[in-house]
């Protein structure tokens, strides 16, 4: 475990010195997927010098197409096959990607930014032991700790070219208070983790399917189950576009993101809506809250014209939830 690491977006980097060259083919999820910038040409991927190359899908969900994909790898040889993304709403086939990998000699990296919380607590997937050589992943997503990376892997070699990069690699001097938090956190994680996890997928199911009784278009990743992480997706498009309903949204004290679904694509602006569960279940939200989260979203993406009126609701509503959970302090 390198814990070095400033930030994800580094940790990938560190997968990429560890297992590429420049020049190297790797494979990625599409960004209509939302694969990671990091991932791709404009990321770490392209600024290594990485020739990125996108996973084939089937069209309108989140599957992989593997015929198509167990034909191309012949011809192209990627080096480093990168699954995981920034709308993880259900696992990855990582044993299918490995045995893949392995026909052409290729490294398996998950890059887990957004799912660690749920990860260490077994509940979402086990990318080391389901074939992955490496994980990465984000330290104050679900994991709850301060902003910082985090790469895991199980090879010692792996492990030893990660130890050169962080140094003398890339960070000379690491920062003990950030290292310290981290310590904390992952204790934290260790002994509150399961219930936060679970509470957390619960969350997420119970949001979702009010959301549709309120005739919200929650996204299915695969045309059946809504989730099974503590993330939702909507489709924008009623709503103007993600970045446009996530800024209008704002005002009524409601925050979530914009993020690419693969659906028709909206000009200069992302398809697709994501919500998260994270904060508001470590502030101790449970599913009888979900239905007034539901409500508010609802109206944050309906009526921003009554905004104001919205958001002393939230505002109201948000007091009884001042304490973070999950944690020593409670
Ligand atoms: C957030 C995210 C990152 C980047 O993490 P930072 O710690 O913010 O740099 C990398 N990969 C994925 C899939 C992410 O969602």
């Amino acid at each position: 475990m390198e814990y070095r690491v400033l930030s994800g977006s580094l940790a990938n980097l560190y997968a990429y010195m560890a297992t590429t060259k420049p020049g190297d083919t790797i494979y990625a999820m599409p960004e209509a997927l939302a694969g990671h910038a990091t991932h791709h040409t404009q990321g770490a991927a392209g600024l290594y010098g990485l020739m990125v190359r996108p996973i084939p899908y089937h069209p309108g969900t989140h599957r992989i197409d593997w015929t198509t994909w167990e034909n191309e790898i012949r011809h192209t040889r990627p080096t480093l096959i990168i699954l995981g993304t920034s709308l993880p709403l259900i696992p990855v086939d990582i044993g299918r990607a490995r045995a893949l990998a392995d026909t052409v000699g290729a490294r398996v990296m998950y890059d887990a930014a957004h799912v660690a919380g749920l990860v260490a607590a077994g509940l979402f997937q086990r990318p080391l032991a389901e074939g992955a050589d490496l994980m990465t992943m984000s330290t104050y997503k679900t994991f709850g700790g301060p902003a910082g990376g985090l790469v895991a892997t199980g090879d010692e070699e792996l492990a030893q070219r990660l130890d050169s990069i962080a140094y003398p690699g890339l960070t000379a001097n690491f920062d003990m208070a950030r290292v310290a938090g981290l310590g904390v956190a992952a204790l934290e994680l260790a002994t509150f983790g399961q219930s936060y996890a679970q509470q957390c997928l619960k969350n997420a199911q119970r949001l979702a399917d009010e959301l549709l009784r309120l005739d919200i278009p929650v996204w299915a990743p695969n045309g059946g189950q809504l989730t099974q992480s503590h993330l939702v997706a909507v489709e924008a498009s009623r709503f103007g576009g993600g970045t446009r309903a996530a800024r209008l949204a704002e005002a009524s004290n409601v925050l979530f993101s914009g993020i690419p679904l693969p659906l028709t694509v909206i000009a200069g602006d992302y398809n697709g809506i994501r919500l998260g569960v994270q904060e508001i279940t470590r502030l101790g939200m449970g599913e009888s809250e979900m239905a007034s989260v539901a409500t508010f979203i609802k109206l944050a993406l309906t009526q921003p014209d009554q905004a104001e009126a919205t958001r002393v609701e939230v505002r109201e509503f948000r007091k009884e939830f001042r304490t973070v959970r999950f944690g020593f302090a409670e």
